[in-house]
C-alpha cells in the first residue's frame, strides 16, 4: 500500500473527486480476491463496500473468498460508550503487531449515518496504526441494505479473513445496543467495564455478564478499579459452573498498555481451551448456522416482497376473508409456492 496506510483505505475506496467508479476499468471479483489476499488495502476495502452494499456480485464474492477463509482468531470487543474500547483496541493492535501478526479492525457503529469514510474523523485513537501495511481498519455503519450491519458484518469478517489477517478484532458498543451479536461473531469476547460509569455493574448485569469470555476492568488508574474487580468476581462466581470456563478478570490501562500483555495471554489462553474442547469448531458451526439462516430468510423476504399485490397472495387473502381459509393454510400453501 502507498502512503496513507490502514486508516485511509475507506477513503480511497470513496474519495470524493476521484474518478467516477464507472469511468475506472473495474477489476473483476476473482482479480480483487487474488490482490486481497497479496494483502492489497484497496482490494480489501472494495471487497467490503462490495459485501456491506450487497452488489450484484455479492454471491460471487462469497463464492470466491469461501476457500481462504477460517484462518483468522476472531475477537470481539464490546462494552458501554467511553470505557475504552478504542484505545483498547489499539493498544491490542500494538501488541499483535510487535509480536508479528497482520490484523484487521471492524468498528461497528450502529448510530453513525455513514460508513467507510467515516473512520478517519472519529478512530483518532487508531491512527497511530494508521501507516502500517498489515493493519486493517475498517468502520461499518448501517446503511440500511438487507438485514444491514447483522448481513454485512460476518461477510467483512471473511474479507479480512481471507485477505491473511492472523486475528480480526471486532468493536461493537455494548449488548442491547447494537444489532450486531458480538458473541455470537467473535471466537472471543471480551467485555471491557470501568470505574466511574456511573452505573458500573448495575448496567452491565443487563446481558453483558453472560457474554464475556475474558473480562477487562480498564482505566485500572482510576479510582475505584479495585472496587469493579470485587463486584465483578462477586457477580461472575455466582455464575460459575464446576469443569466449565472460568472467564478471568484483567486490569487494564489502555492508554498506557498496562495489563495488555496480560489480556493477551487470557485471550490465548481462551483460544487453547476452545481447541483442546473442540468448541473452537462447535462455535463456528453455530456462526455458519446463523448466517445461513440470516441468508435464506433475506431472499424468503425479499421473494415475499415480489408477491406483494400478486394475484396468488390475493387470492389467499381473500380465502381468509371469506372464512374457507385459515391463515395457516394460506402460508402454507404461500411457501409451497415459493
Ligand atoms: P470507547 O467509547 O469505549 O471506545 O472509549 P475510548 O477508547 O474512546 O475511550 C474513552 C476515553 O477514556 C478516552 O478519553 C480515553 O483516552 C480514555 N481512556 C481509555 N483508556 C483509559 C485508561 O486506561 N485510563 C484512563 N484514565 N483513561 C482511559
Amino acid at each position: 500500500m502507498t502512503a496513507g496506510g490502514a486508516a485511509e483505505i475507506d477513503a480511497l475506496a470513496s474519495a470524493p473527486g476521484s474518478v467516477p467508479a464507472a469511468v475506472r476499468a473495474q477489476p473483476s471479483v476473482a482479480e480483487l480476491v487474488e490482490r486481497a489476499r497479496g494483502g492489497d488495502a484497496r482490494a480489501v476495502a472494495r471487497l467490503i463496500s462490495l459485501v456491506e452494499d450487497a452488489s450484484p456480485s455479492l454471491r460471487e464474492v462469497a463464492e470466491r473468498l469461501s476457500p481462504h477463509v477460517g484462518r483468522a482468531q476472531i475477537i470481539g470487543i464490546t462494552g458501554a460508550p467511553g470505557v475504552g474500547k478504542s484505545t483498547c483496541t489499539s493498544a491490542l493492535v500494538k501488541v499483535l503487531r510487535l509480536a508479528g501478526k497482520r490484523v484487521g479492525v471492524l468498528a461497528i457503529d450502529p448510530s453513525s449515518p455513514f460508513s467507510g469514510g467515516a473512520l478517519l474523523g472519529d478512530r483518532v485513537r487508531m491512527q497511530e496504526h494508521a501507516t502500517d501495511k498489515d493493519v486493517y481498519i475498517r468502520s461499518m455503519a448501517n446503511r440500511g441494505h438487507l438485514g444491514g450491519l447483522a448481513w454485512a458484518t460476518p461477510q467483512a469478517l471473511r474479507v479480512l479473513d481471507a485477505a491473511g489477517c492472523d486475528v480480526v478484532l471486532i468493536e461493537t458498543v455494548g449488548v442491547g445496543q447494537s444489532e450486531v451479536d458480538i458473541a455470537g461473531l467473535a471466537d472471543t469476547t471480551l467485555v471491557l467495564l470501568a470505574p466511574g460509569m456511573g452505573d458500573g455493574i448495575q448496567a452491565a448485569k443487563a446481558g453483558i455478564l453472560e457474554i464475556g469470555d475474558v473480562y477487562v476492568v480498564n482505566k485500572a488508574d482510576r479510582e475505584g478499579a479495585h472496587q469493579v474487580v470485587r463486584e465483578l468476581r462477586s457477580v461472575l462466581s455466582l455464575g460459575a459452573t464446576p469443569g466449565s470456563w472460568r472467564a478471568p478478570i484483567v486490569s487494564t490501562v489502555a492508554q498506557t498498555g498496562e495489563g495488555i500483555d496480560d489480556l493477551v495471554t487470557a485471550i490465548a489462553r481462551h483460544r487453547e481451551m476452545l481447541e483442546v474442547t473442540d468448541q473452537l469448531t462447535s462455535r463456528r458451526e453455530s456462526r455458519a448456522r446463523d448466517e445461513i439462516e440470516a441468508v435464506a430468510l433475506t431472499y424468503l423476504r425479499e421473494r415475499f416482497a415480489d408477491l406483494h399485490g400478486h394475484a396468488d397472495l390475493d387470492a389467499l387473502a381473500s380465502a381468509v376473508v371469506r372464512g374457507s381459509l385459515d391463515p395457516y393454510a394460506a402460508a402454507d400453501r404461500l411457501l409451497e409456492a415459493l
